[in-house]
């Protein structure tokens, strides 16, 4: 029985990541964490998420055990726009300041550290080249330096596998489309939460943000070229 871990913000971008796990594999099991992020609403909206997936097509039985996992210590040694109340804006470094050192590197560790004690293969995760914020931990070169380094450290034959790795985000509204249909599409509209701001009081028809962070301005430019092809 093939089975995989799949790292589940609560986003757009890992909801439909998990979409496709559930769509390839037997048993599927989902982390979050908890670091302090200032969006800690997509915490929240996890649930919902997993109740409208298991609506879809026979993934109901695919779908196994959630965990959020406390790491509190990651807004303790950072100083983010993300973990702390500023305005986000770029870094002379030419990263913006949403950027949180060695986060996805941590999460690939915990992720490991749980996929080990559970006997899974696959660890899934959302993280992409394509239209992102120019952030190094999400670059193939660096996931597929993890998995040597995790492989190596724990003895194990991990599979990183990055299904948004090369696609731009129409591209993931599409996809979205191809794995679960419109029932899938609109469980993310409704559901699913990008906005740095965590904001979930405006309604657009890409779903609830401020419209006008940076991830706000991404999901909603993707879902435009979506409709419009
Ligand atoms: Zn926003």
């Amino acid at each position: 029985m093939s089975n995989a871990l799949v790292l589940f913000s609560g986003g757009q971008d890992s909801t439909t990541c998990l979409a496709w796990a559930l769509a390839r594999f037997d048993h599927v099991e989902t982390i979050g964490f908890d670091y302090g992020q200032r969006h800690r609403i997509e915490l929240d909206v996890r649930p919902a998420v997993l109740a409208g997936l298991r609506k879809i097509a026979d993934w109901d039985s695919r779908l196994g055990e959630d965990r959020v996992i406390d790491l509190a210590v990651l807004g303790q040694i950072s100083q983010t726009a993300l973990t702390q109340n500023v305005a986000i804006a770029m870094q002379d470094n030419g990263l913006p300041n949403t950027f949180v050192p060695g986060r996805n590197l941590i999460f690939m560790n915990f992720a490991a550290a749980v996929a080990y004690r559970r006997g899974i293969k696959n660890i899934v995760t959302g993280v992409c080249e394509t239209d992102f914020s120019g952030y190094p931990d999400c670059r193939d070169d660096t996931m597929k330096a993890v998995q040597l380094a995790l492989n190596l450290g724990m003895e194990a034959r991990f599979v990183i596998h990055t299904p948004l790795m090369w696609i731009d985000k129409a591209q993931t509204w599409e996809l979205s489309q191809e794995l679960g249909g419109g029932a899938l599409v609109d469980l993310i509209r409704e559901d699913t939460h990008t906005c740095y701001n965590g904001d979930r009081t405006h309604r657009h028809d890409w779903g609830y943000g401020c419209g006008a962070c940076p991830a706000c301005e991404l999901r909603a430019q993707g879902y435009a070229r979506f409709t419009a092809a």
